[in-house]
């Protein structure tokens, strides 16, 4: 539940929720605002009204930016809640905007997070703090791009139910590990369950993909170029065949070649 800061009640307070939140999106609104599309921990996705935002004068504007992670107040609309205050926890938006690598790997994430999070009012805990880890993990450099990447897409698919195996068949449950891979069955599968075509990854992948999944990062990080190709290959068609559409920002992840930084234009 929104900790009321104000009570809606007989003296006619405006009411108020406070939150901590990531910025998913953002689109112009009018001359002067945006609308912010946020991850709250407690309230699930909100979509709200950020007044005044796009003058150079605004007081909060650069904190709602995309990958930003803020503790923010919101009064209670209609329609769409109006943000009244912000305050910054994780002012990742500009190491992650300034870094072609690090944009390219983290666009996906907030996409994703927006799919699989739906605006019901209820606390997305887990979604909450995996994300705001990956952006964190991703600012920090604390890994490679793609594998924060690949690590936050397995885990948010898990949290929503579409927990992959890259050890035990995903459809029989046989001991692993197993040769062949199906994205629509989870995962690994044994040769009795494997669909006709799969593909077999080796065996250093399966290590790989299933050290992503549970974040052994040191398993993870000292993974060669190839298997983390093919990880991520396979990161790409499972995120795309569960969140049941093509994750567009994903096409542009460049997971091998340095690129001169830039500043892409985040707005919608
Ligand atoms: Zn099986």
């Amino acid at each position: 539940m929104p900790t009321r800061v104000g009570g809606a009640g007989d003296n006619g307070a405006v009411p108020l929720y406070r939150d901590d939140a990531i910025v998913l999106r953002t689109q112009k609104l009018g001359e002067a605002d945006r609308i912010v599309t946020l991850l709250t921990r407690e309230n699930g996705k909100v979509r709200g009204v950020a007044k005044g935002v796009r003058r150079t004068s605004s007081r909060f504007g650069a904190r709602l930016e995309p990958f930003m992670v803020v503790d923010v107040q919101l009064h209670v609309g209609r329609s769409l809640d109006t943000v009244t205050q912000v305050e910054t926890i994780g002012p990742y938006a500009r190491p992650i905007c300034d870094d072609y690598g690090l944009y390219t790997a983290g666009a996906p994430m907030l996409e994703a997070a927006d799919r699989l999070v739906d605006a019901e009012r209820e606390p997305a805990v887990q979604q909450f703090w995996l994300l705001s880890g990956a952006l964190r993990a991703l600012a920090g450099r604390d890994h490679a791009p793609s594998l924060v990447l690949d690590s936050y897409l397995l885990r948010a698919l898990s949290v929503a139910g579409w927990a992959p195996s890259f050890t035990d068949c995903a459809r029989c449950g046989a001991p692993g590990p197993h040769h062949s891979f199906s994205v629509a069955t989870g995962g690994a599968v044994c040769a009795r369950c494997r669909p006709p075509g799969s593909p077999a990854p080796a065996p250093e992948t399966f290590a790989l993909l299933a050290a992503l999944l549970t974040g052994d990062w040191a398993v993870a990080d000292v993974a060669d170029q190839r298997h983390r190709r093919e990880a991520s290959g396979l990161v790409a068609a499972y995120a795309q065949y569960y969140l049941e559409r093509t994750l567009r920002s994903l096409r542009h992840v460049d997971r091998t070649v340095p690129v001169p930084a830039h500043r892409p234009d985040l707005e919608a």
